[in-house]
């Protein structure tokens, strides 16, 4: 065996296959028809197909490349696929894509404005830019984490700073009989991340205290108030409300204003999870979707969920940066730099010491689209929604169960004298047979007890047609189904 060559491989080799890859992207963006939105593998397949141990030496691009298309891709779920309407739809767009390739070329850390000035520089300027185009005042200071999940944890993290008399910092919460038990508020259907925050800062899940909505699934203010008052009667600390902008399972708004009035009064910092519905904002109509988030402590929104960038990418704001970092900043020596009094180091607003150069890839989408064609494809995901929402209405044995607000409809196959038994039956079956097309995928969720189906448009390729197709689609699985004598 010659002795293996050291460094890294040719560019040479970079334009070979770099050119061939580029071209395979196009290749792929033109013609999502040819791929399975869901893949239909069983468990294990990919891994079976893929060699148990590392190769021992060196194998050409070429033949990797190859396995990527015959044995990766076949179980991959197409999230960048037109006809994706499952979970919230993502999309990641030809501006993100291309600035991907830069970042992993520049491979930047922008732990501290010293280890790149224009990573440090250029988040806070697009975090701002973003700020603007949701139409935020002045006093907002934003982050770019990963995933909305850690920016609420970081939320709440901040919420507990922002009562230093409880000293959490030095003295943490464990075995402390001077501490009161800490409390946080959200509606029952806030997203998960709220309880996990809970979970990870030793808050506890039993003391997530889930508020009662009205009939069109918002945080109740009134039930908010009389759980804080009963609470602070029973000896607990209301620490944090999360109220959401665009909940998981039906894209409801929580009344902001009203409670960011009471957490204003009771001294609870007010978060808002607005990580799929926030981005709305970018388009002047849909700006009132943030009404009364400038009254808030900390909002999230994820351009990675709606404003296509490839995931990961979460805007992450707070009008208390203060707190924050005296939540989170610890310089030990080797990290310690001269301008470091003088510049934001991004360090110090959270755990993570490593962070990727996010920003370059929102800055190049936000320049791509534009202020205005940014705002001009989330309505049309939000108009391509109530066309669909129009024609299951229309539909003597179809429903929708909720508002549309954005660009989720949820909605059932109701046909007469179905118990809710049978229903979710139905309308299970409807799903998989949908699913198993190959043609688009939509998900499930259950609201007040009934199952529902939801449709989510916001990949930036998904047009009339591939809404029209779901709908057929729906239509005949329905047929069939019904048609089926009942098990
Ligand atoms: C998707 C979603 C989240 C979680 O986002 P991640 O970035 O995946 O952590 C949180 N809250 C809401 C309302 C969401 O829709």
């Amino acid at each position: 065996m010659s002795e293996p060559t050291l460094g890294d491989l040719p560019t040479s080799e970079l334009h070979e296959h770099g050119a061939r890859l580029l071209r395979w992207i196009g290749d792929y963006l033109d013609h999502p028809e040819r791929h399975a939105v869901v893949s239909p593998l069983t468990p294990g397949e990919v891994r079976r197909s893929l060699p148990a141990a590392p190769p021992a030496s060196a194998e050409p691009l070429e033949r990797i490349i190859e396995d990527f298309e015959r044995r990766i891709l076949p179980g991959i779920t197409h999230w960048n696929h037109p006809g994706f309407f499952a979970y919230f739809s993502i999309s990641s767009s030809i501006p993100g894509i291309l600035a991907e390739l830069l970042i992993a070329a520049l491979d930047v850390n922008a732990m501290l404005w010293k280890t790149s000035p224009a990573a440090t520089e250029l988040e806070q300027l697009t975090m701002d830019w973003l700020r603007q185009l949701l139409g935020l005042g002045d006093g907002w200071f934003g982050i770019i984490n990963d995933t909305a999940s850690i920016s609420t944890m970081l939320a709440l993290a901040a919420a507990r700073e922002a009562k230093p008399e409880l000293e959490i910092r030095a003295r943490g919460m464990a075995g402390r009989a001077d501490l009161p038990t800490l409390r946080v508020y959200c509606s029952e259907h806030a997203h998960s991340s709220v309880e996990k925050a809970a979970l990870t800062l030793g808050i506890g899940l039993d003391n997530v205290v889930k508020i009662p909505c009205d009939d069109e699934f918002r945080l109740r203010p009134d039930m908010l108030a009389r759980a804080i008052a009963d609470d602070g009667a029973a000896g607990y600390l209301p620490l944090a409300c999360v109220a959401t902008v665009g909940t998981t399972s039906v894209a409801s708004i929580d009344p902001v204003p009203a409670i960011a009035v009471i957490c204003r009064r009771e001294r609870v910092w007010l978060h808002v999870d607005g990580s799929y519905g926030g981005v709305a904002a970018v388009s002047p109509r849909l700006r009132h979707v943030l009404d009364g988030t400038e009254q808030a402590d900390s909002l999230v929104v994820n351009p990675h969920k709606w404003l296509f960038t490839p995931i990961d990418c979460s805007a992450f704001y707070t009008r208390h940066p203060e707190i924050l970092k005296r939540a989170f900043s610890l310089v030990p020596e080797y990290l310690v730099t001269r301008e470091q009094d003088d510049v934001v180091n991004l360090m110090d607003y959270g755990v993570q010491l490593g962070r990727r150069f996010r920003a370059l890839k929102l800055w190049m989408v936000i320049r791509a689209f534009g202020a205005d064609g940014l705002a001009a494809r989330l309505e049309q995901h939000c108009a391509l929604a109530r066309d669909f929402a129009g024609w299951v209405s229309a539909e003597r044995e179809w429903e929708t169960v909720a508002p549309v607000l954005f660009s989720l409809v949820c909605f059932r196959f109701a046909p007469a004298g179905a118990s809710e038994a049978d229903l979710e039956r139905i309308n299970s079956d409807i799903l998989q047979r949908v699913n198993a097309s190959g043609e688009v995928y939509l998900s499930h969720t259950k609201l007040d007890g009934r199952y529902v189906l939801r449709l989510a448009v916001g990949n930036i390729r998904t047009e009339e047609r591939h809404v029209a197709r779901a709908w057929a689609l729906l239509r005949d699985a329905a047929g069939e189904v019904s048609g089926s004598p009942p098990q």
